[in-house]
């Protein structure tokens, strides 16, 4: 492809609206344009570099017996009113009527359809395992779409559903999932790690998710290179100390006066005393009442932990001006002893002894409390995120923390969505028993973008080569000499021969302008045909990912090219 012709509208300014670099470089690089919030048009670059994400997954998925198939993007809301979906998704779901006033949406996930489908057609435990997937966009109305690809509105999401007779039958997809995902972030040359993740209220299934490395990554991830032991934030489990049986160091119970005191900082200098001393309370409104969650003073509280705790469908953190109205208190001053709504304590809690927390009067803190005698919570349970340092919950290590973005989640379902919409199958006993699901999700789009997060430089991006959008760029630094633009002509004819993917960037711009180029849309090889090597008969091949060019003879450079881009980095 010559540069002339390609659409590929590169942008010297850095966006404002771009936060972090794969959305700097994804606008700059002219990879992607946006229409609306959170909704792009992937420019040729960017297709070019989405399809060859798509044939990886692809491939794998067929490799472990996937059968690719294409649902309807928009979805009536019967079936979404059997699974019992319709009402609980919210505000994240598009919503639409036909002319006939018809509710649909326009498909954030596929349960649905796909448990209809293969609940009409298939009736025999012999048609059975089956998995089955596409890749299409789908839509889901987040809060905040932000960071460009990573949370869009509009997203190419691969997902296949497994269904089985059984939990083992479930097992057995679910380790083809696992292991097949395993393949494709490796193949798309990525840092990755799989992290345990949490499978929502359901309770007792199981769920990985698969995270690209990189400092911008929303999620957290705790892992302990001991044992080997990772897992979102969200899911890892804190470990706690056995309790100590010593009673005897249990100190009265004593009211202070703590006037304008509302923040863990501002009471460990009133009262001198260190952070782990102190308990807060947050108040959460969890399906229509308040109710206080307690953690120690600089932990912060696990809103999925608590959530899949209370089993609840809503829980927002209250806002203190309603809980000042409703409760009486400021939330400075809200605590555990004698309070007017259920308690939550976290594992620590129990553990720690005559600490301090609110009064539930203003202006007054309690000190010497002591979960037992002075207070018996709704449940005491581990309610907090783990943190660097903390204790691995398998081996007792130390963990550490790092960021990743989430680029692929696989899930055991188990009957839930068979058995609301009765989706049963024959067994060899001629016994009706709802399918066994799983389901397996990979962002496409959100994967592009994670790749460039991860591999950029001051310059632009630095695209694995298994998913570059060309391979190769030939830069005569002067187009207009002919010597320059045959040499180039000549090695781009050879290199497309060898099934190498090319631009060749006969612009008429000057060479500086050429190379910022190359750089910022991260071709992996560069060779520069310059006036004074070509004398010599040589070029300057210089790989992406490092500063220097190499010096090489013109007939070498095909096999020198070929060699670079077999060769993992
Ligand atoms: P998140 O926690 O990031 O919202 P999710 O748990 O809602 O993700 P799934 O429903 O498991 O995501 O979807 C499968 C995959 O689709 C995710 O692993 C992610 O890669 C991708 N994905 C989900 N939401 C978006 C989005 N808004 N934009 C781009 N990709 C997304
Ligand atoms: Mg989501």
């Amino acid at each position: 492809m010559k540069s002339s012709e390609m659409f590929n509208p590169t942008l010297r300014e850095v966006p404002s609206e771009a936060e972090i670099v794969s959305h700097q470089l994804l606008l700059r690089g002219g990879f992607i344009r946006k229409t609306s919030g959170g909704v792009y048009s992937y420019l040729p670059l960017a297709f070019r570099v989405l399809k060859k994400i798509m044939n990886i997954v692809r491939e794998e998925m067929d490799r472990a017996g996937g059968q690719e198939l294409l649902m309807p993007i928009i979805q009536p809301a019967e079936l979404w009113q059997e699974s019992g979906r319709w009402d609980v998704y919210g505000d994240e779901m598009f919503r639409l009527k036909d002319r006939h006033n018809r509710p649909f949406a326009l498909g954030p996930t596929h349960e649905e359809i796909i448990t209809t489908l293969v609940n009409q057609d298939v009736h025999s435990y012999r048609d059975i395992p089956l998995l089955l997937y596409q890749i299409q966009n789908k839509y889901r109305d987040e809060i905040r779409p932000r960071f460009g690809l990573m949370r869009g509105r509009e997203f190419i999401m691969k997902d296949l559903y497994s269904f089985d007779m059984d939990e083992e039958g479930l097992d057995i997809s679910y380790k083809k999932m696992y292991e097949a995902y395993n393949r494709i972030f490796q193949r798309l040359d990525l840092k990755y790690r799989v992290v345990e993740a949490d499978s929502g209220a359901i309770g007792g299934n199981e769920s990985h998710e698969f995270m690209v490395l990189a400092d911008t990554g929303e999620a957290e991830i705790i892992y302990c290179d001991n044992c080997n032991y990772a897992a979102n934030v969200e899911k890892a489990e804190c470990w706690v100390d056995k309790l100590s049986e010593d009673k005897n160091a249990l100190k009265p119970l004593e009211k202070v006066y703590t006037p304008g005191v509302r923040t863990v900082e501002h009471l460990m200098q009133e009262l001198n005393l260190p952070v782990h001393t102190i308990a807060k309370t947050l108040i959460y409104w969890a399906d229509g009442q308040y109710i206080g969650a307690v953690v120690r003073g600089d932990r912060e509280v696990n809103e999925v932990k608590l959530k899949n705790l209370l089993g609840c469908n809503d829980l927002v953190i209250a806002e203190a001006s309603q809980v000042c109205e409703a409760l009486g208190v400021s939330v400075g001053s809200l605590g555990p002893v004698g309070a007017e709504f259920k308690v939550y304590a976290d594992l620590e809690i129990q553990q720690m002894k005559n600490f301090v927390c609110g009064a539930n009067e203003d202006a007054y803190h309690l000190i010497n409390v002591n979960l037992g005698r002075d207070f018996v919570p709704e449940m005491v349970a581990d309610l907090r995120n783990a943190v660097k340092g903390d204790r691995c919950p398998v081996c007792e290590s130390m963990v550490n923390t790092i960021r990743g973005i989430e680029v692929g989640h696989i899930f055991k379902l188990g009957t839930k969505y068979s058995q609301a919409m009765k989706a049963t199958c024959l067994d060899n006993n001629g016994q009706e028993r709802p399918f066994v699901m799983g389901c397996y999700g990979i962002g496409i789009s959100r994967t592009m973008a994670a790749a460039v997060e991860q591999n950029s430089d001051e310059d632009g991006i630095i695209w694995p080569i298994p998913i570059a959008p060309y391979q190769v760029i030939i830069v005569p630094v002067n187009a207009k000499k002919n010597e320059q633009m045959d040499a180039a002509l000549s090695l781009y004819e050879q290199l497309v021969e060898k099934g190498l993917e090319v631009i060749l960037d006969d612009r008429d711009e000057r060479a500086g302008v050429k190379f910022k180029d190359a750089d910022l849309t991260g071709i992996p090889v560069r060779i520069t045909i310059g006036p004074k090597a070509l004398q010599d008969n040589k070029v300057e091949i210089k790989k992406r990912w490092e500063k220097e060019p190499v010096l090489t003879p013109i007939d070498e450079a095909v096999a020198k090219t070929e060699d670079i881009l077999n060769l993992k980095k």
